[in-house]
């Protein structure tokens, strides 16, 4: 039996496949032990036809090793090819997104010399569910989802990382101050998990000011845990501050999958020429290598990697006279880490990796106690655009039913009927919140049904309904807006 470790390669597009040369050169170099199962994916793929990139075929492979080494890829220009990325994350349910930002100063430029901020960004949820409506002629909604066994998943495997990367601290970024329910429950999750961790130091920033102060001083975080939409932008934002985003690699870990590569793209124009630098690929295959267990040949790898560096041997995108000694090519870079496998940096700091921890999936939503949910009330949503505000309340009064009163009509979350102020700006999109007359307040679905019939008789068009559940007797639904 082989001891070697199972992996799926895709060598891409454009400067994909140099840059996969030089990353399975060094890693197998540095004495790393893998089966490697080639699958293609990328641009001819998708101009065969297959508006996904990848065939029926690379999805057996990929089932088979469950870890997915991917070399950037050419999307081709044009509508109704679909995201390869975002296809794999979906299929194979990786949910976390890791992108170590480091600085390599002064060997890289950069304004931050002292970075190394790991994101770790939730990447199944929020906006990110491509659940999108146009449901009037001026308006347009997208649906944000936040679920607590998502958020435990993304939360816990960011303790778990610090905890196996030997982190300080853990920060979460979110936005509870406006979107109290959702990015509310992210930060509840937050702050009981990190109860389970008293070693690691825990602090949480309201997003905005959070991401200022990580642009200006990134110094002062380590590990940043963020919902989806959040976290695509501000890894970005940190790859970038490091001074090169060329140089950072990422993994996405699902339960059962991962996949890892680097965060630049296939840069057709520098193709073919062993110009590419290969050390994003690089170093999300150290991550990988970590991922299956062979932490000691990542150490080995991501050392001589620094050692490379700090000895000033650059390809074109990070060379600058003064600071790097040689120019070189993609291949005699790989050449100059190889000839490093053993060395450490001097100057850099050198890395020393254990293995990183799986999530299982009994650690999750052991918390979900089932609460009392009762039914209170409906927001109905109406196209209207014959009156104002004031005409809206006096026709819907007409039409309450026994069960259901009008409580209040907004309009984008202001209120504007009873007591609206003119001056507000109101589109023809507008929700009419009805809540239980009764005494014990619950209502039932056929009290809805009854309601909206009547409201359907008065010719009014109904657009959606949103009902209202108090769990445990506390709202589930934001109250006065
Ligand atoms: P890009 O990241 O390919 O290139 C941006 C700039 O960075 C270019 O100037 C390029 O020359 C340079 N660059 C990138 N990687 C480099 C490297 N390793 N060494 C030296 N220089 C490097 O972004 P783009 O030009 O916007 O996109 C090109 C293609 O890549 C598009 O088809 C895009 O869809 C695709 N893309 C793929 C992925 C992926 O597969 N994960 C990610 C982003 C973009």
């Amino acid at each position: 039996m082989s001891n070697n470790t199972p992996i799926t390669v895709a060598h891409g597009d454009g400067i994909g496949p140099e840059i996969m040369e030089a990353t399975l050169n060094i890693i197998t170099a540095a004495g790393a032990n893998l089966d490697i199962e080639t699958i293609e994916v990328g641009e001819q793929v998708y101009l065969r036809g297959n508006v996904a990139g990848i065939e029926p075929s690379a999805w057996d492979s990929l089932r088979r090793t469950k870890v997915f080494l991917k070399a950037p890829i050419t999307t081709p220009q044009g509508g109704g090819y679909k995201s390869l990325n975002v296809a794999t994350r979906k299929t194979l349910g990786l949910y976390a997104n890791v992108r170590p930002c480091v600085s390599y100063h002064p060997y890289v430029s950069t304004k931050h010399p002292v970075m190394d901020v790991v994101i770790i960004r939730e990447n199944e949820e929020d906006l990110y569910a491509g659940i999108e409506y146009r449901q009037t002629q001026d308006v347009y909604q997208c649906l944000k989802l936040i679920s607590r066994p998502g958020s435990e998943k993304i939360i816990r495997y960011a303790f778990d990382y610090a905890v196996a990367n030997n982190r300080k601290k853990v920060t979460v970024f979110m936005k509870d101050n406006i979107m109290k329910m959702t990015d509310g429950l992210f930060h509840k999750v937050f702050d009981e998990i990190a109860k389970e961790y008293p070693q690691i130091e825990n602090e949480a920033w309201i997003v905005d000011i959070g991401a200022a102060k990580m642009a200006n001083t990134p110094e002062a975080f380590d590990v940043i845990v963020m919902e989806n939409l959040y976290g695509d932008i501000l890894s970005d934002v940190a790859a970038q501050i490091t001074g090169s985003v060329g140089l950072a690699g990422s993994a996405n870990i699902g339960e059962n999958f991962a996949m890892f590569e680097a965060i630049h793209g296939s840069a057709p124009r520098r193709a073919g020429q062993n110009l590419a630098n290969p050390s994003g690929l690089l170093l999300g295959a150290v991550m990988m290598l970590n991922h299956i267990g062979q932490s000691d040949i990542a150490t080995k790898v991501h050392n001589a990697w620094l050692k490379t560096m700090e000895d000033g041997i650059h390809t074109y995108d990070i060379f600058k006279e003064g600071i790097s000694k040689e120019k070189v090519g993609t291949k005699e870079f790989a050449k100059a880490v190889i000839e490093r496998v053993g060395e450490k940096p001097v100057k850099l700091k050198a890395v020393e990796y254990m293995s990183v921890p799986r999530v299982s999936t009994a650690k999750v939503a052991t918390k979900s106690i089932r609460q009392n949910k009762d039914l209170v009330g409906v927001d109905v949503y109406l196209d209207f655009s014959t009156g104002s505000a004031e005409d809206l309340g006096e026709l819907l009064k007409k039409v309450s039913s026994n069960e259901l009163i009008l409580a209040f009509i907004s309009n984008r979350g202001v209120n504007v009927w009873p007591d609206g102020h003119p001056e507000t700006f109101c589109t023809e999109h507008w929700r009419c919140r009805f809540i239980s007359s009764k005494n014990d307040l619950t209502i039932n679905n056929s009290n809805i049904i009854e309601l909206l019939e009547k409201i359907n008789d008065a010719g009014f068009d109904f657009i959606k309904t949103e009902n209202l559940y108090n769990f445990n007797g506390e709202p589930g639904y934001s109250k006065d807006s």
